[in-house]
């Protein structure tokens, strides 16, 4: 089966894009950004969504989402949306879990929809 390609991302040694990372978790910029600065936060191992992710690493993806956001903040930055697709359904496309930051600054014209 083809590896999915965010296990290619955490596997390639090219980390010049990586924005953060711990021991299980990384951050990169979007490839397609809705908004200036979108990044994934995206796990080193693959899990499919949110409901496979261990417990035990729920405190790394945190310190990956905070420490990410906070690279990510720049003068004009006001705020930040965090979103995460499980399934089709809620249109997740790439099925490698992974979590979007948003910065968010004045007349960004982005709605989040929710
Ligand atoms: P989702 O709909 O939550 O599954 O979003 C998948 C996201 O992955 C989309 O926002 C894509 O732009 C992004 N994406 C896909 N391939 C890459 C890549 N090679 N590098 C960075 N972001 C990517
Ligand atoms: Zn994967």
């Amino acid at each position: 089966m083809e590896e999915c390609i965010f296990c290619k991302i955490a596997k390639s040694k090219i980390s010049e894009n990586i924005i953060y990372q711990n021991s299980n978790f990384f951050s990169i910029p979007n490839i397609n950004p809705k908004v200036k600065g979108h990044a994934l936060v995206i796990s080193r191992k693959h899990f499919e969504t949110v409901l496979d992710l261990p417990n035990l690493i729920g405190s790394d993806l945190l310190d990956c989402i905070k420490n990410t956001t906070l690279k990510l903040f720049k003068e004009d930055v006001k705020g930040f949306n965090v979103a995460n697709n499980n399934f089709e359904i809620a249109g997740q496309v790439v099925h490698h879990v992974h979590f979007h930051i948003l910065p968010r600054r004045e007349d960004d014209n982005f709605n989040l929809g929710i």
